[in-house]
This record gives C-alpha cells, structure tokens and sequence, in this order.
C-alpha cells in the first residue's frame, strides 16, 4: 500500500505512521448510505479505512442529488441501489481498500451479522426503529457505534461505546409516535447540515480507530441556521433496558414480514415472510402483460396505474405513490402471488 495518498494525514500530529497503518486496519459498517453515510463513506475511504461495509436497502432518486454526495445523475438514470453505486464510486477514488456494498434492509434477523465482525458502526439511518436495532445489536455485542441525525438546519451526533458511555436508549427511550416529530419529507434538510453531522461522525471514528484520548464524550447539537453549537454531557441511566438491564426489545422481535413507511417519498416498503433469490427474468415475462417491466441485475421495477413497484433480488419491494400499508401488502400479494 502506498502511504504517499496520506501524507498530509500522517503529518498530521496525532495519527503519524501508527496511526495511519490502524486506520488501514480497520474495519468499519456504515448502516444507511444516504446524506449522512455518503458523507462518511466519503471520508473513510479517503482517510483509508482498510474495510467499509455500506448497508442500504434504497436506491438512488433525484431528490437525493441535492445531499447524498457520492451519487450523480448517472447513478439515478441506472437506477442503482445506493449502496452499489457508493461503492462504484469509492472504488474510483480509493482501490487499495475494500469497498463491500450489501443491499438489504436492516432488521432483526440479520443486523448481528452486519455488524458482529467490525470494530466500529457508523449511524447513517433516518429513523428510531433502526437506531435502537442497531443500539441494541452495538450493546449487546460491544461494538462501539457513532449516532447522527441531521433535520432541517439542525443535527446531533454522538459517540456510543458499550459499558462507558450512555447508550441512545439512556436518553431517548421510546420511538416518538407516529406524527410527534418531523421528518425529512415535512422539515426539509439542508445538505450543509448533513455535511457536518457526517465529517464529526468520521472525525470521531478516526480518533477511535487511532485511539485517540481526545474522543468526543459529550451530546453535540448544532442548528447551522441559528447559529448554536452546544456540547451536552449525559449520563448513563441506571434505569435503561439496554445497556443496564441488558434485554434487547428491538432485536428480540424476530419479526420476519413487516411493511415500513419510507421517509419523504411516498412509498412503503414490504419484507416477504420469506426471502430467497428472485428470477427477475422469469417475473418481468409475467408482469409484462399487466404494466411497463424493466430490471437490470440489482433490481425490477414495474409501472402498472399510478404505483411503481421496485423488486429486490430477496423478495423485498418498495412500492411508490402509496401511503397506506395494507393498499401497499394488496399490491404486493395482487402481483407477486405471495
Ligand atoms: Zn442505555
């Protein structure tokens, strides 16, 4: 590996040689390859982080363009899963590293595989339900993770390492309820926010992977319109189910067929109570008859009314232009007899 791409890192007083050849060790999952983890899979590679898995179950839309910045008009036009085309991209950026995309949804049944043989999660989602499975995953196997959220002008970040920070259910206990907090789709983002909450989570996962003594140990919350910036020191709760009580809610529910409404897009997604491989061949000559079919290797989307139905190699599928779940399980069962 040649160490003259990270010079100016190395120079660097706190990483050096020691450091750099640590970071080229290193083994780091991204969860979510959206504006936070194209910010941060950005940065690793680059950094040369010697192994990045990026995890995501999206694929890539035009109004991504305006944040997600490793995805260009290309990208949209192929109708690339995010994570294959981050990769795609970092691959032309860093070749000495390696670049694992895996497009899936997170869910109980397969985060402790995501996850088990890395040394650090990074927070790339938008939503409660996968940070506490990711939290309860991260607790329960002692793999340190880095949570960030970014909305409107505003974002959060911070670093959770089992049995000596407080973990996120510590400080937030329960998903908000449906309609309680804002979204993406009704606050809007800007993508300067993102970008901060994306280069703090990478700064604070280079300090951990150097071990660095001055790894962040407080709550940061920044409004980049407002102009704040505080520090917040939290406290482990004695009290939390997680990290005190050790019993993992969100992992425990082995719930292996759900529908899930996605951020901002007017879509849901559907998890068949079983997954296996797809013939997208065999499917696209069925559905053909019923609406407009196109697929490449990754997946099949199909046009039929007002809905769009994109079908991944596992059976999952999100259907667009529905905001109702039973509607969406109707659509799914009407067209792919499960
Ligand atoms: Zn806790």
């Amino acid at each position: 590996m040649s160490l003259e791409r990270y010079s100016r890192q190395m120079l660097f007083y706190d990483i050096g040689q020691h450091g750099q050849t640590l970071i080229g060790k290193a083994k780091v999952a991204i969860i979510g390859v959206g504006a936070l983890g194209t910010v941060i899979a950005n940065n690793l590679a680059r950094a040369g982080v010697g192994y990045i898995r990026l995890v995501d179950r999206d694929y890539v839309e035009l109004s991504n363009l305006q944040r997600q910045t490793l995805f260009d008009e290309q990208d949209f036009n192929e109708r690339l899963p995010k994570s294959a085309a981050a990769a795609r991209h970092l691959k032309r950026v860093n070749s000495e590293i390696h670049v694992d995309p895996v497009v899936t949804d997170v869910n109980p049944s397969n985060v402790e595989s995501l996850i088990s043989d890395v040394d650090l999660v990074m927070d790339g989602t938008d939503n409660f339900e996968t940070r506490f499975l990711i939290n309860d995953a991260c607790v329960k196997n002692s793999i340190p993770w880095i949570y960030g959220a970014a909305l409107g002008s505003c974002g959060t970040t911070m670093n959770i390492i089992p049995g000596q920070t407080p973990c996120i259910r510590c400080f937030i206990r329960d998903i908000p309820s449906p309609g309680k907090v804002q979204t993406c789709s009704s606050a809007g983002v800007l993508n300067m926010i993102t970008g901060i909450v994306g280069c703090y989570e990478s700064v604070e996962a280079l300090k951990f992977i150097t071990g660095s003594p001055d790894l962040n140990t407080k709550m940061l919350y920044i409004d980049i319109w407002k102009n704040s910036f505080e520090a917040i020191k939290l406290e482990r709760d004695t009290g939390c189910p997680v990290c005190s009580g050790n019993t993992y809610e969100f992992l425990d529910s082995q719930v292996r067929s759900y529908t899930t409404k996605l951020c901002g897009s007017n879509s849901v997604q559907i998890v068949p109570h079983k997954t296996g491989r797809i013939n997208f061949e065999e499917i696209a000559d069925r559905m053909k008859k019923l609406g407009k079919v196109e697929y490449n290797s990754f997946l099949l989307k199909f046009y039929a009314g007002s809905f769009e139905l994109t079908l991944f190699p596992d059976g999952r599928a999100i259907i667009k232009n529905v905001d109702d779940e039973n509607v969406a399980k109707s659509i799914y069962s009407e067209y792919l007899g499960i």
